[in-house]
């Protein structure tokens, strides 16, 4: 696995950078990045931003402009990849990076982008909001972005384009982070979002051989277990 390259949290934190790229297709291996967004926020509120198109310094394909609006044109007197992603290295810092789907997809690219081109790694930690919503939100058929905002009522317009997918993600992340900690409060009992004692993620109710438990949702970084 990637060794030093950060841990995946399952819980709300306060201050965070939450971040979104687009991209000429699916692979960080073969494709380039062409949109890097971010907003830095601390105790909840968005403080900073940061937003650049990148030249790909390759056509972007039609599936891919479809899907982001984002065209050759428009990229074109863009900065290239390596000023880009030191740019946004520094907006960064040493933040928690907050983002959807980051987990499989966007943070990949981050971390194939930054050793190529400035032989640097990205080792921050993160919240995949996608882990997140599914933990908090199992009764939604589906957790794609859209669907976090449809469910808390938050604007979509302008979905797809990397700026945009930011701010409904951090306003995504907060609501899950609302539910998180009126989980925390409320002991009642049955209560479906307890947290671990011994790293403050998620606890999720799992069956074993010997019936229901609760387990850490960071499993295996932590092995914290207890009856149900
Ligand atoms: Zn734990």
């Amino acid at each position: 696995m990637n060794k030093g390259s950060g841990k995946r949290l399952n819980q709300y934190v306060k201050d965070y950078v939450v971040f979104d790229l687009e991209t000429t297709g699916l692979s960080p291996e073969t494709d380039e990045i062409i949109e890097i967004s971010g907003l830095k926020v601390r105790n909840g509120k968005v403080m900073e931003n940061f937003t650049t198109l990148v030249n790909p310094d390759r056509p972007i394909p039609y599936s891919a402009t479809r899907i982001n609006g984002i065209t050759d044109e428009m990229v074109q007197s863009a900065p290239l990849l390596k000023p880009s992603l030191n740019e946004f290295l520094t907006f960064i810092g040493n933040d928690i990076l907050v983002g959807h789907n980051i987990h499989s997809f966007d943070l990949n690219f981050l971390r194939n982008g930054a050793r190529r081109t400035l032989g640097q790694s990205i080792q921050n930690d993160y919240v995949d909001t996608l882990f997140l919503a599914k933990i908090c939100l199992p009764q939604l058929p589906r957790h794609r972005l859209t669907d976090l905002a449809a469910h808390f009522h938050i604007e979509t317009k302008g979905a797809h384009r990397a700026f945009n997918d930011c701010v409904m993600n951090q306003l995504c992340y907060e609501k899950l982070g609302m539910l998180l900690e009126n989980a925390k409060e409320n002991t009642a009992p049955g209560q479906a979002l307890p947290t671990c004692p011994k790293c403050g993620n998620v606890l999720i109710k799992r069956n074993g051989k010997f019936g229901a438990f609760w387990g850490c949702s960071s499993f295996p970084s932590c092995r914290y277990t207890q009856n149900a």
